[in-house]
């Protein structure tokens, strides 16, 4: 039976990355490498209940930068059993890069990417569907601008 600690909450639940019966903390990006620490990948039942304790009281978790590396590397072949964030949202210099590809190149990459990510990342699916349209619609109305003046 595997445990684990809200990082910020302290209180117990079953799966690391799952959201927090308690607070509703679900960690995300970075905060997953301080959920996997608190768990029972990492920790003895007595070295989890101690961590909570120490949450509950206030103390932040600081793990020392070797002990995160080690976490990071641990994480990706657990993968499986730790799904990826489908709430999760492209970072802005990604987002600024679609619609640069899209008015260089094609609108149609925009598309792809949407094509490609929308089981598995619905929010950025949906993110690259709402740069692309307007990239599309304002693409084709210069196009007819330009085809019969
Ligand atoms: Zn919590």
């Amino acid at each position: 039976m595997s445990s684990a600690v809200c990082g910020q909450c302290g209180a117990f639940k079953d799966l690391p990355m799952q959201p927090c019966p308690a607070c509703g903390h679900r960690p995300r990006g970075e905060e997953r490498v301080l959920a996997y620490l608190l768990s029972s990948h990492h920790l003895t039942d007595e070295e989890l209940e101690d961590a909570s304790i120490r949450i509950v009281s206030g103390e932040k978790m600081d793990p020392p930068p070797e002990l995160l590396e080690r976490a990071r590397s641990a994480i990706s072949p657990t993968a499986r059993e730790l799904p990826e964030d489908p709430d999760e949202e492209l970072p802005t210099s990604r987002l600024v890069g679609l619609v640069v590809v899209n008015v260089l190149f094609s609108p149609l990459v925009g598309l792809v990417a949407w094509w490609s990510w929308r089981h598995r990342h619905p929010a950025q699916a949906r993110q690259a569907l709402q740069v692309t349209i307007p990239v599309a619609v304002i693409g084709t109305l210069v196009w007819l601008f330009l085809t019969f003046r």
